[in-house]
């Protein structure tokens, strides 16, 4: 595939200026994704899990990336994140699944609202890459309605035993550690859920198989059952019952991740289409395709204009929700629109392997639309907002 041309995140400083130093570090990351990740995007794209990139992003200390700098991390801010992982994302989604979940929401619940205790346990151990972070949230019963949870935890002296199962738990297996949510209280609805910090070897908490899915194969997916699985009262993120804030607060900014993913897979089928028409018809690409090109290029630029906004204003304190909840909407529904497009432009003119990439980019974008609150569920955040309600 070309290199990223004129809408490479940031490439034109002129529209959204990118100071010197975040300029250098995506720099710094093009460069490390093209020898750490982009070599085995085919494969982590048919099913492998992306550990040797995970293992190099833990040695060039990418895991920690936005970890203060005090519990050994890169202490970086939310843009920095969002251009880091459209970056990966460019290369291969899957990748960019596993680290995207590892730093915000596998991260983010302990350094927003952890003890000083439990982010001196566990942070240094995130930021080095020796603990991989998961969050589970989703049940059968409740995945837009997170407030219907049913797993439990019930106290019982210094342990809560937590009874329940979760599903599409990404990085499952592979995770050392997970923010669970579960119910402390099931009378108060919401105002009854609360975090727990939840090693990985705990007793009573297994990992279920595989599961199925359209795309991001690479990306580790299952269910976890938990069956009288003890948990110490230390381990609880934040008072009895804050788990419903902790969830939301993760999910505002892993909203920006889930931008910058979907940004990543719209940019690499933009540059697959414009390789093979310039390989197929050099400078004569007909006009109508042309236009194709510059509705994807739009969308593309609007969408990161979003991105970076809500990761700007949520570094720098300010409500972020809602341009969190458009970014998250804009991004992922042009992915959905720039992968399928890509295929119409190019669909009589593919080679095996731009088809395979092709393909895989399609598939990736779907996701994108789901997760983190599906975008009916951005929708109805925005509209709320809009409102007034
Ligand atoms: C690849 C992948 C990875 C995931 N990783 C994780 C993870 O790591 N951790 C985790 O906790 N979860 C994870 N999820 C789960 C994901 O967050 C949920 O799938 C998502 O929140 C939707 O929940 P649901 O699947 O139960 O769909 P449902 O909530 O049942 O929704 C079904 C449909 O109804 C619509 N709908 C529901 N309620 C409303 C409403 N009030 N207004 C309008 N429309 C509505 C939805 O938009 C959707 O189209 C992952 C999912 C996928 C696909």
């Amino acid at each position: 595939m070309s290199a990223p041309g004129i809408i490479a995140s940031g490439s034109r400083d002129a529209y959204f200026a990118l100071s010197e130093e975040i300029a250098g570090f995506r720099d710094q990351v093009r460069a490390w994704v093209a020898s750490h990740v982009a070599p085995y995007a085919d494969a982590v794209g048919c099913g492998t899990f992306p550990q040797h990139s995970l293992t190099s992003a833990a040695e060039h200390g990418y895991m920690g990336i936005v970890v203060p700098a005090a519990y050994g991390g890169m202490g970086r801010d939310h843009l920095s994140f969002a251009i880091f992982v459209e970056e990966v994302a460019y290369a291969c989604a899957s990748t960019a699944v596993a680290l995207d979940v590892h730093a915000s929401v596998g991260t983010e619940p302990l350094i927003l609202t952890g003890s000083d205790e439990q982010k001196a346990r566990y942070l240094p151990l995130l930021s080095d890459g020796s603990l991989l972070g998961a969050f589970a949230l989703t049940e059968p019963d409740a995945g837009s309605d997170a407030a219907a949870l049913r797993t439990i935890a019930r106290r019982d002296g210094d342990t809560y035993r937590l009874d329940g199962s979760k599903i599409f738990i990404s990085n499952a297996g592979h995770a050392g550690i997970y923010t669970i949510l579960a119910a402390t209280n099931r009378t108060v609805g919401s105002r009854g859920i609360s975090a727990f910090l939840v090693p990985a070897d705990s007793e009573g908490l297994t990992v279920g198989p595989p599961q199925h899915k359209l795309g991001l194969l690479g990306s580790a997916t299952a269910e976890l059952v938990l069956r009288n699985c003890r948990v110490p009262v230390s381990n609880m993120l934040g008072p009895e019952g804050a788990g419903f804030r902790v969830a939301m607060l993760a999910l505002d900014s892993g909203r920006i991740g889930i931008s910058a993913q979907a940004l990543g897979i719209a940019r690499a089928a933009l540059y697959e289409a414009i390789h093979l028409l310039k390989k197929h018809h050099g400078p004569d690409v007909p006009q109508g395709k042309q236009f194709v090109l510059a509705d994807i290029g739009t969308h593309i630029e609007a969408a990161r204009s979003l991105t970076w906004q809500a990761a700007r204003d949520c570094d720098a304190g300010e409500s972020f929700t809602t341009i969190a909840s458009m970014a998250k909407l804009l991004s992922t529904d042009t992915a959905m629109y720039a992968t399928s497009a890509a295929i119409d432009l190019v669909g009589d003119i593919m080679e095996p392997g731009a088809i395979a990439r092709l393909e895989r980019f399609f598939r990736d974008a779907k996701a994108t639309q789901l997760y983190e609150g599906t975008n009916q569920i951005q929708r109805v955040v925005i509209s709320r907002r809009l409102l007034g309600s």
